[in-house]
């Protein structure tokens, strides 16, 4: 096993670093206060290639493993996790996945716009009604038998990116025999009329993103915007939440990176007591409590991203990784913020940030409860859902 990263692993790793010094660092809590990040990061992150990464370079993409990718998530996630959102979403959840199961017109026609950060994607899984069940979703997608085209009503919840976005990864149920899975994907541009989108504001976390309701209200397509064979969305769906729960875990490895700079930085300055604060050792304790969490959650994380790149099977393994690396990630911004003392409360210090949004890791692509779950399931063969 070797846990060490190639010299291109190492190259995209200090683009990474590079990019978020210049283009993010100095401006997430300027974006953190005024509840919108700069739409022009959308751009550069195309122009930089990390809203390609993994996609091949026929449609438009950077190629690349997805150490890479994690590696990329990882510095993102370190400098604000607003803008890693934009990046898990677009690329991980709907460009990967437009990559795994589209046709060839729908990956000509949305991959490189994608890739390049001139279009930007969303995932429409989770309604008002339906969250952790979301095989249970009520949006319905009815074929019109003489035109061939379906319509579809319902509405959408908590969707990342969901005012920008140009495109939607809808889910819909195509079926309604009672206890049927009958749900299917739709590629819906968002300015198909009908589509009526309004952002959600007042988030504990992740401030800078673009979260909407969607309301779909005879929203109509063509056939061929059915991404993947018609009554196989759910496992559209989940394939897409497996990759995307690691690109989640990376994230939070970048939050807990993060708050272990921030708290040694910080206890190397601080005195009390006439001493450095570094030398007490419950203040050392706190930081060694970080670092371990920071080094457990990257190598479970590496791990998935090794599986997948051998090509073998990932999905508990992403679910350990994103249960794990988001606890973890609440437990260091926390004990951060406790190094941090009275002036880890106040946003001109960066470790409240991280704490708010490494909260909302533990909820979203599955709560902890439900990884919990999927792992209990692989492993006793019993679903206790
Ligand atoms: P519920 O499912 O109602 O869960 C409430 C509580 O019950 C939780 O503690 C849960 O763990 C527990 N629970 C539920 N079922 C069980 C069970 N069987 N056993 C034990 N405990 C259980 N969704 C998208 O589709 N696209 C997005 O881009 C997106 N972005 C998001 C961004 C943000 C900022 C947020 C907050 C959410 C986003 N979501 C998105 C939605 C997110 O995935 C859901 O919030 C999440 O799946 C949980 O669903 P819920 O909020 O309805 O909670």
């Amino acid at each position: 096993m070797d846990l060490g990263l190639s010299p291109e692993q190492t190259a995209v790793r200090r683009l990474a670093e590079d990019f978020v010094a210049r283009e993010i660092t100095p401006y997430a809590v300027a974006w953190d206060r005024a509840e919108e990040v700069d739409r022009g990061i959308v751009r550069k992150l195309g122009d930089v290639g990390f809203l390609g990464l993994t996609i091949p370079e026929e449609y438009g993409g950077s190629g690349g493993g997805h150490l890479a990718y994690c590696l990329v998530t990882e510095e993102l996630g370190r400098g604000d996790s607003s803008v890693r959102g934009i990046v898990s979403v677009s690329l991980g959840l709907v460009a990967k996945t437009i990559a795994a199961w589209g046709d060839e017109d729908q990956k000509r026609t949305w991959l490189p716009r994608l890739a390049a950060g001139d279009a930007l994607g969303c995932f429409g899984l989770t309604e008002p009604g339906t969250g952790s069940d979301a095989g249970n979703l009520a949006t319905r997608a009815v074929r019109d038998a003489a035109t061939g085209t379906y319509v579809i009503n319902g509405g959408k919840m908590f969707i990342t990116n969901g005012t920008w976005a140009d495109i939607v990864l809808l889910f819909a149920r195509t079926n309604d025999t009672p206890g049927h899975r009958g749900v299917s994907a739709f590629l819906v541009p968002a300015d198909t009329p009908g589509l009526t989108r309004r952002a959600i504001h007042g988030k504990l976390g992740l401030r800078g993103q673009a979260t909407a309701e969607l309301v779909l209200e005879d929203v109509r397509v063509p056939g061929s915007a059915m991404l993947g064979p018609e009554g196989k969305g759910f496992a559209v769906a989940m394939s897409a939440l497996a990759k995307g729960r690691m690109s989640v875990a990376a994230g939070c490895v970048g939050i807990a990176q993060a708050a272990l700079d921030s708290a040694v930085r910080y206890a190397g300055e601080r005195e009390q007591f006439g001493r450095s604060i570094a030398s007490y050792q419950l203040v050392q304790e706190l930081i060694s409590d970080i670092a371990v969490d920071v080094d457990a959650a990257r190598l479970l994380t590496w791990r998935v991203a090794d599986l997948i790149d051998r090509g073998e099977e990932f999905a508990t393994a992403a679910s350990k990784a994103k249960l794990y690396a988001s606890e973890a990630a609440v437990r260091a911004a926390n004990n951060a913020l406790q190094v941090f003392g009275g002036y880890g409360y106040i946003d001109e210090y960066p470790v409240g940030k991280l704490l708010r949004d490494a909260r909302v890791m533990t909820l979203y692509e599955g709560t902890s409860q439900i990884q919990k779950l999927i792992i209990g399931r692989a492993l006793t063969g019993v679903s206790a859902f």
